[in-house]
């Protein structure tokens, strides 16, 4: 069973059709790589996913049930959006940590908000902050960040901090884990570091879409690939099928634009 099914995703910005019809599944312990051009539309399909934008059209699954129906108001209450952003997590290209706190605060900072809501907080406040800070700590370091619990922000490196993000979207436990292009922003050498801590997910079967332009990990990390374009899935397949034996003129193309660079 799919632990995510997206169906005839469609994304409009006034005139623009941004995502024409997105279909695909990902499996439990799947990794999941999208490359594609710059405005093909990848970063709008995660933010369908993250309920960032609304799609115009079709819908999103999660273990067999739907939490996104365009057609179904019932699907889209402000109410529950929250509830259903928690399928997810998203690492950004920019980190987004908030400078005020240290590293372990941003990493339980969302999970404490939420807890608060739970009607047995009062009660239990003691046992569940402890396990809050439980899974924080473990969190940052299956990232290597013990030593940083402290820090702020600005004293981490780029790649540093992008780690404490990911241990910051894995602290709600999500589904499937998003990133996108999450080095990007980063020299070199920081990029291998945080290539290196999403390659140890995979390795562990987290469940991960990962939006990147690093091929190279692309075809070493992912399960599959799909290839975006003009916001339609042109191919997916095992990274063999995709990056080495494409079927398609069109990825053919981009390969071979993205090799000269
Ligand atoms: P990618 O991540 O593949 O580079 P994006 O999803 O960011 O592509 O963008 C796809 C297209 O949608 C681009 O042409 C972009 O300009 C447009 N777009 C993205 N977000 C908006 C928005 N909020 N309003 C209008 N156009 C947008
Ligand atoms: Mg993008």
């Amino acid at each position: 069973m799919p632990v995510l099914e997206v169906k005839n995703l469609q994304k409009s910005f006034d005139s623009l059709e941004v995502l024409k019809d997105i279909g695909f599944s990902l499996e439990k312990g799947e990794t999941i790589a999208i490359i594609g051009s710059s405005g093909s539309g990848k970063t709008t399909l995660l933010r369908c996913l993250n309920f960032l934008e609304r799609p115009d059209r079709g819908q999103i699954l999660i273990n067999n049930g739907i939490i996104f129906d365009a057609a179904d108001p019932r699907t889209q209450r402000e109410s529950e959006i929250r509830k259903k952003r928690l399928h997810f997590g998203l690492v950004f290209q920019s980190f987004n940590l908030f400078p005020q706190y240290t590293v372990l605060q941003n990493v339980k900072l969302a999970s404490e908000l939420l807890a608060k809501e739970r009607p047995d907080y009062k009660k239990n406040k003691k046992r569940i902050l402890e396990e809050i800070d439980r899974k924080a700590r473990f969190d940052l370091s299956q990232m290597g960040l013990d030593s940083k619990l402290d820090y702020y922000p600005h004293q981490l490196s780029g790649g540093q901090q992008q780690r404490v993000a990911i241990a910051r979207a894995l602290s709600l436990s999500p589904d499937v884990l998003c990133f996108d292009e999450p080095t990007s922003a980063l020299d070199p050498e920081l990029t291998g570091e945080v290539l290196r801590v999403i390659r140890a997910l995979a390795e562990k079967r987290t469940t991960m879409i990962i939006v990147t332009h690093e091929m190279a990990f692309a075809r070493d990390v992912a399960d599959r690939v799909i290839f975006m374009d003009g916001g339609v899935i042109v191919e997916q397949g095992s990274p063999h099928e995709v990056l080495e034996n494409p079927k398609e003129e069109r990825t053919k193309q981009f390969l071979s634009r993205f090799s000269e660079q």
